[in-house]
């Protein structure tokens, strides 16, 4: 594999971040929503990293102690990238899913829970209980506030929680997080963000969103799999049952008794992914030096993308809300009378290029935004740009898919396994 500037100049935004690439090869990801390819500071940094990692709070040797030392300054480069307010926590996790688990289990008893229920399942699934409120996310911002208050103003007394996030997964919008927040201080009532959409491309703060957790994967922050965290108040944390018990959650084991930590190692049990989480913080110390640059890049691919999109016939493009508003590079659409699940596979084999298609793990939000379109059926196409994204990828898409709208493919598919296969 080789490295690349694969950001090429784009006009005004003055973009340099080289990402690790595969060579030479003229592959179109337009799938950063997935998964982003990883920074080649990263791996410069896991590199260096790498001869001098061991297991973490365990050892007198001179690797643990670089290890640790690292470890722990990863929680306040994470406390940095979120804007966090001092008291809070950094837990790390594997991703989103399972930071969004462990608050569930840290809730206290008989919290109440409001989400939409149009978010990614990894936000609106681990909610259990007769507390949880599902409520249908409104054609406005404005309205999705209401629906909040008016949630939260039935709930039952007792600790409430509402979870949110930044950006869609599916649309690229941005939901109204400090307008939410405000009504859930009204309520007493706590906010979690999902940012696994948000942090890739915008500046997140804790304190400025008035939210109390923040949870965000590596792998969307171009780092590689495997890191993620939960940021946040620690009062509940501190109080919750270890979400994993082993070593290292532990001050004292007799064989009487168990005494937990009571700091973020309470929730991490097992060795910790020492590697993964400095990569992710190699990463987030990029992001944040480059805020300008990326939404500057971000921005005007997103407006060639859709511009295009809007003169394709037969395409209509998911959103969830009437008026335009505030988005991330990601968009998802039909193509009236083509099969996505075909036309992401004849992207892919003909043109380079790849795209998501199918339900994104928001089930609720694309079968219902596929209706309000017209259409039907719960699989869309999702094209999502990142740092990873040029001009001539857009093109090439924009391209490709007036060529399959106006011809077809040039090779026969069939489905092999759920799959279309050339
Ligand atoms: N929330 C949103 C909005 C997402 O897009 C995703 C990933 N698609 C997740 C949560 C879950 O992230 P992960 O799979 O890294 O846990």
């Amino acid at each position: 594999s080789g490295e690349t500037n694969a950001v090429p100049p784009v006009a005004g935004a003055g973009l340099r971040i080289p990402l690790v690439t595969g060579g030479d090869i003229s592959y179109a990801n337009l799938d950063h929503a997935a998964s982003a390819p990883c920074l080649s500071a990263v791996r410069s940094a896991v590199d260096e990293f790498l001869p001098w990692y061991a297991s973490v709070h365990r050892g007198a040797g001179f690797a643990s102690q670089v290890s640790t030392r690292l470890y722990e300054r990863t929680r306040k480069v994470l406390r940095r990238f979120a804007d966090a307010r001092d008291t809070d926590t950094v837990v790390f996790t594997r991703n989103t899913t399972d930071a969004f688990n462990l608050l569930a289990k840290a809730l206290p008893h008989k919290t109440s829970v409001v989400v939409f229920d149009t978010e990614h399942h990894a936000a609106l699934l681990p909610w259990r209980g007769p507390n949880v409120r599902r409520v249908s996310l409104p054609r406005t911002r404005l309205a999705a506030v209401s629906v909040v208050d008016e949630a939260l103003a039935a709930c039952p007394q007792g600790p409430r929680l509402v979870v949110v996030a930044g950006a869609s997964n599916v649309t690229g919008e941005l939901l109204p997080v400090a307008e939410i927040s405000a009504v859930a201080r009204k309520h007493g009532a706590r906010v979690a963000l999902d940012a696994a959409q948000l942090a890739p491309h915008r500046r997140i703060s804790l304190r400025e969103l008035d939210v109390d957790y923040v949870a965000l994967s590596g792998h969307k922050l171009y780092a590689p799999f495997g890191a993620g965290a939960l940021i946040g108040r620690s009062d509940w944390l501190r109080a919750a049952v270890p979400y994993l018990a082993g070593g290292g959650a532990t001050k004292l084991v007799t064989e009487e008794a168990v005494v937990w930590n009571t700091g973020p190692e309470r929730h991490e049990a097992g060795s910790p992914n020492t590697v993964g989480v400095y990569a992710l913080s190699v990463a987030c110390e990029q992001l944040a030096a480059n805020w300008d640059a990326i939404g500057a890049h971000e921005a005007e691919l997103l407006e060639r993308l859709r511009k295009g999109l809007a003169g394709l016939p037969g395409c209509a493009e998911l959103r969830l809300f009437d008026a335009p508003v505030d988005r991330v590079g990601t968009v998802s659409f039909v193509v009236d009378g083509f099969d996505p699940g075909w036309v992401a596979a004849v992207l892919s084999a003909e043109y380079g290029i790849g795209v998501r298609d199918g339900a994104f793990c928001a089930h609720v939000a694309t079968s219902r935004l596929i209706r309000e379109t017209g259409g039907e059926g719960q699989q869309a196409l999702r094209v999502s740009l990142g740092l990873g994204s040029t001009a001539e990828h857009v093109d090439r898409l924009l391209l490709a898919l007036r060529q399959i709208v106006a011809r077809g493919a040039r090779w026969e598919y069939t489905k092999v396994d759920g799959r279309w296969t050339p």
